[in-house]
Parts: structure tokens; sequence; C-alpha cells
């Protein structure tokens, strides 16, 4: 204790000199360049099965601080490898997206330079950069001018989003007897979303599907009336347009019609599809989609950006601000009207990441084309795989694939459901074993069905190849095993 002022001036000091920063910075890029550089080669699935491990990583914070070198080899030897490889190129499970470099670059980024752009006052050139990614994501979805955009932590936070914007329209204070109408097949962040926004799982209808798991529009107007005669104000309908069960879009326009007719909020929830409408080819299937109030897209899926990146469209600009316009005597103004974007007032966040970041430099990069060349081949793709295994007897296609996702069933001849249902889960747990190909399932109507999505950015003919071959040559394992 010579110097005891010194020695605390000292450890108070947390700042870098450029030479470290630089050498940490490289430290990290060369463990995370070699882990991409190798994801061809992980097994699909690491070793998930970390009950043991995961109790052992429990520590307190350490007093002193560790080498980078220490920490790098537990994150990238013993903690990434315990997880699904979901960037990896055989991920073909629930909704993968594959989480574009340059976007890590961006994260780095914003994150380094860390200006605050939940104002636009405190970073208005940032904000404008936000403020054309939402300008973007509009123009691709065909949204009216004056719509407007806010981005978001992922589909779920969007969901609520919109949900609120359509409560205090149409509910303002008296929220105990609204109402929210969505088919069975709805992802289940809109009843979570629904009670979080105050709209309580009583007040939820999950409404039958047709044959091609689309809402029935008939099935939804007998409900919007029998509400109204039980003294409800039914006030949401939320649309699907790509199910995760099955890829389903639901009928938009007859949708968006009742919707207008009824007087009630059309909110479509296109986490999964939504980018597609990206493509001209495959517009006709989200025929409907620009007429919603209101949209949910995760940029995280489609755009094949990392997990976190949200976004929302609400067509009548208006709604989102009214649902969030805040201000306090301690900031700044926001800004006149609309023609410049303040986050903070579309969105239920103050101090943020600047999220516009990871969507602005990967875009600008790689340029339009190159992604929409990239969403049409996930499609074509899951189109070729769904043909190939259709031509087999002991694979029934369950849904076709509209976008880049499809579903199917084993089945053989005097098969039972319970038999069918046992065989095709095995299916999917054989051919993840083997290490290069994830599929995943889902239950509808009491039937389990192997479900196969196409939308990582790495996954590409190889892997779908080998996809259909896995899967006909353990089908062919499983029925041999039935038949026995
Ligand atoms: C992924 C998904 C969600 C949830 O989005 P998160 O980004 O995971 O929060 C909601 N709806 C659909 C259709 C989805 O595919």
């Amino acid at each position: 204790m010579n110097h005891p002022g010194g020695e605390a001036e000292r450890l108070a000091d947390l700042e870098l000199g450029p030479e470290d920063m630089r050498a940490m910075g490289r430290k990290v890029l060369e463990r995370v360049v070699r882990h991409l550089a190798s994801l061809g080669e992980m097994p699909i699935c690491g070793d998930v099965d970390a009950v043991e491990f995961c109790r052992q990583l429990r520590e307190d914070a350490p007093e002193e601080g560790r080498p980078l070198e220490d920490l790098l080899e537990l994150l990238f030897d013993d903690c990434i490898p315990r997880s699904f490889t979901t960037p990896g190129p055989g991920y073909l499970a629930y909704i993968p997206g594959g989480g574009l470099y340059p976007a890590a670059l961006a994260e780095l980024i914003s994150s380094a330079t860390n200006r605050f752009t939940g104002i636009w006052q405190a970073a208005p050139a940032l904000s404008q950069l936000e403020g054309n990614v939402l300008e973007w994501i509009r123009q691709w979805m065909s949204f009216p001018d004056g719509s407007a955009g806010l981005l978001t932590a992922g589909g779920s936070q969007s969901n609520l989003t919109a949900i609120i914007c359509a409560r205090e329209k149409y509910l303002g204070a008296e929220i105990r007897g609204g109402t929210v109408h969505a088919s069975s097949q709805v992802h289940h962040s809109i009843r979570k979303a629904a009670r979080l926004a105050g709209i309580m799982p009583d007040r939820v209808r999950a409404l039958a599907v047709d044959g091609r798991f689309r809402l029935d529009v008939r099935a939804l107007s007998r409900a919007i009336q029998a509400d109204r005669r039980d003294g409800l104000q039914p006030f949401l309908v939320v649309s699907s347009a790509g199910t995760v069960n099955t890829g389903a879009v639901d009928p938009l326009p007859e949708i968006a019609e009742l919707c207008q007719r009824e007087g009630l909020w059309h909110h479509v929830d296109g986490a999964y599809g939504g980018f597609f409408h990206l493509c001209p080819e495959l517009r006709p299937v989200l025929r409907g989609l620009e007429q919603a109030d209101s949209l949910t897209l995760d940029p995280h899926k489609g755009l094949f950006l990392p997990y976190g990146t949200g976004a929302l469209l609400v067509r009548d600009g208006e709604d989102l601000r009214a649902a969030h316009a805040a201000s306090a005597g301690y900031l700044p103004r926001a800004p006149e009207a609309a023609e410049f974007y303040d986050a903070s007032q579309h969105g239920p966040e103050l101090s943020r990441p600047f999220r516009g970041l990871r969507v602005w430099l990967p875009v600008q990069l790689f340029g339009v084309q190159k992604l929409r060349a990239a969403i049409l081949e996930k499609h074509e793709l899951a189109v070729r795989a769904a043909t190939q295994l259709a031509g087999h007897s002991m694979i029934r296609i369950a849904a076709r694939p509209e976008l880049s996702l499809f579903t199917f069933h084993l089945t053989w001849p005097g098969a039972g459901l319970q038999a069918e249902n046992r065989a095709t889960k095995l299916l999917i747990e054989r051919v993840k074993a083997r290490g290069r190909i994830m599929m995943s399932g889902c239950t509808t109507q009491g039937r389990d069905l192997a479900r196969i999505c196409v939308l990582s950015f790495r996954t590409r003919g190889e892997q779908v190849e080998l996809c259909v071959t896995q899967v006909l040559e353990e089908a062919e394992r499983i029925l041999a095993e039935e038949r026995v």
C-alpha cells in the first residue's frame, strides 16, 4: 500500500490501449472464422444432454480478470458445441436462418461505437439509416406510404407490439371484453403476446382449419358473430403467412375483406413466410399480405440474419405512434411529424442496441438481388426435396412446400395412426443420429409429422440431396423393422 491513490486509479481504469484492442480483436476473429469455416463438419446436433456440464458451469463472478484465451476456449470448445448447430448447412429443423457474417461485423461496429439510437436527436444520421432499413422493408412488402415500422428482438415481440396497437385502437381502456381470433395453427407467441397485452387466454379463439391447414374463413365469421352475441368485442384477427407447423398460408385476401367489413384489425404473422414476398415468383402465394393492418417479419429467419432481429410493419403509422408516443422533461423533443425516424416513439424501448445496422450492412454489401436469389433458391430446394420424397409409396406428403417448408409422414399398407406416428418420430431421430441433417416434427390433429424447412443461406443442393437420401434410407429400414 505504498501508493493507495495510484493503485485505486489503476484498478478503476477499464480502457484498453489500441494495441490491446487489436490483439483481442484478432484472437476473437480467428476463433470465429475457424468456427464458421468448419460448420459443415460439425455434428448437426451437439451434445445437448448437458445437465451435469451445466451444473459444473455455475460459478461466482471472478474477483480478478482472466485471460481471453481461456475464455475463448471455454466458449468455443465446451459451450458452443453443446447446442443444435443452427447455423450449419444441414439444419432443416424449426425455422433456420443461418446468421450472415456481415451482420456480426455490424454488431461489433454498433456495440463498439455505442451511439444512442433510441432518440433521433442523439444520432440523427444513424437513425436515418435505420429509417432506411424500415423503408426498404415497407417497399419489399408493398405496404403503402404512411406505414411505420419497428425493428424488434424477434417475431414474438413484433406480435406483442401489433396486438397492443390493435387493442389501443379498438378497445382503449375497456380491454376485458376484447377477443382475438386466429386458427388452431397460429404460432403460440400469439397467445403469449395476447396475455402480456392483457387479453387473457379465455378471450383467444383457436379456429378450425381446412385440409391445407389454413384458417377456415366461414368458421372465423361464425366465431366473430358468436362472440358479439355473447356481448364480447372481437377486435383482432391474426392470420399466418407461413405457419411453423406446416408452412400454411391463410387465405389472406378473404380474411382482409372480412376484417374490413367487420371493422377488425388484421394482423398477419409473417415471421417465417414474409420475406418470400421479395421474390416476384412467390408473391401469388402471399397474395393479400400487403393489405394487412400490421405484419410481423423475422429478418433472423427469411433474411438470414442472426437471432435477435425482428420487424413489424403497421399500415397506418399513426397507430404505432399512438401506442408508443412518450416524452419527458429531461429528453430532447421528438422530431416533428413523421419525416424522421425516432425509434423510441415507435416501440417500447428507450436505450436500445442499434439494430438497424445488422440489417443495413448485409443488404448494402450483398445487394437485394443476391438476397432475393437466395430466398428463391430455398423455395426451389424444398420443392425438389418434396417432389423426390413424394415419389415413394412409404412417404405421404401432408403439406406441400408453398414457401420452403413441407411436412410428411411414413405409411405402409395396414398401418394405423399410432404405428405411423411412432415410425415418423423414429425417422426424425434416426436421421438426426447420423449427424449431418436435422429435421424437426410437429403434431397436428393427433398426427405426428416430420417437417423439413429449408431457410438457411448455407443450405444448398448438396445438403438437400443428402437429406432426401438419408430420409429414404432410414424410412426403408424402419419399415423393414415394422414388417417383421
Ligand atoms: C419464429 C416465429 C415466431 C416467433 O418469432 P421469434 O423471433 O422466435 O420470437 C412467431 N410466428 C411465426 C410464424 C414464427 O415462425
